[in-house]
């Protein structure tokens, strides 16, 4: 088998959630690539349903948007029964739906805190314990999590210490979870991107231009760089090319956290 033949994942069912833009639809993009049928797992019905459309238009793969709410656990349920009956197994889950806002821990309301924990620790949780099932029956899969250099680091100067301490969970989660389902032969890895150009930084730069040149100062790179940059990464965990690799965080972050 060449190289390039081991990052294939031909016939292979991936779920993405928050597949249907940003980080999520350059990973679900990138799995349809290299062969797999994806489902786009996210809330929002006409972009979820357009980037299933036009995978499935592009490349010679099955797609669905199945609406998924992360942090309810019947939709997850829901989910994954549906993607099962459709597909039959689940071989990678791609734990990306997340959320952020920004306040100072002594003016966070709780709800803030318990929102932003239930779709970035709890969906998470929620997902991978319902196709983890599906991946012990079926005998073994891939599950990457899209973490956060936040999780490692302090961001600077927006406060954000709820998102940061949800990032550093999917970390500790991550670790623990490769150990515990080695025996199933499910390998758990994270991928810690720095600042990404989606909805996520552009919404908060619109408010806040002057953070733009703030944050690049803090790179070696002096740029930031769009969602296609994180994809490849998740592809090479999700297939047989990263075979050894279990219980890894990767930092992409244009040298971010070098400094
Ligand atoms: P976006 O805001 O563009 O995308 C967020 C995605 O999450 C959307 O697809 C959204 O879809 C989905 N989502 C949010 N809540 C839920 C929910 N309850 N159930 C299902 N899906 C949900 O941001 P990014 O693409 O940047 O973020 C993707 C991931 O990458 C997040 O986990 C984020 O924390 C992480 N990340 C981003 C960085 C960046 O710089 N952009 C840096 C480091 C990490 P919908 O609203 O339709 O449900």
């Amino acid at each position: 088998m060449s190289v390039l033949d081991q990052f294939r994942l031909d016939g292979q069912t991936v779920i993405v959630t928050g597949g249907n833009r940003g980080i999520g639809q350059a990973i679900a993009d990138a799995m349809a690539d290299v062969g797999a049928n994806v489902v786009i797992a996210n809330r929002d019905g006409p972009t979820g349903r357009a980037t299933a459309e036009a995978l499935a238009d592009e490349y010679d793969v099955e797609t669905r948007w199945i609406q998924t709410d992360v942090s309810d656990e019947a939709s997850v349920v829901s989910t994954v029964e549906e993607t099962v009956d459709a597909f039959g197994t689940i071989d990678v889950l791609v734990n990306n739906a997340g959320v952020n806002s920004h306040y100072d821990v002594a003016e966070m309301p709780l709800e803030e805190w318990q929102w932003l924990f239930d779709i970035n620790i709890t969906g998470l949780f929620l997902c991978t314990k319902y196709v983890g099932q599906e991946m012990i029956d079926s005998g073994g899969g891939n599950i990457v999590n899209i973490a956060s250099i936040s999780g490692i680091i302090a961001n600077y100067p927006q406060k954000q210490a709820h998102y940061n301490a949800s990032k550093a969970a999917v970390d500790g989660f991550m670790r623990q979870l490769a150990s515990d389902w080695a025996e199933h032969d499910i390998r758990v890895n994270n991928i810690n991107p720095g600042y990404i150009t989606t909805a996520m930084v552009e919404d908060y730069l619109e408010n806040h231009p002057e953070l733009e040149e703030t944050w690049k100062s803090q790179m070696p790179g002096d740029q930031f760089a769009g969602p296609e940059v994180i994809a490849p990464l998740a592809v090479y965990l999700a297939s047989d090319a990263s075979e050894y690799v279990t219980g890894e965080r990767v930092i992409i972050d244009g040298g971010y956290t070098v400094r």
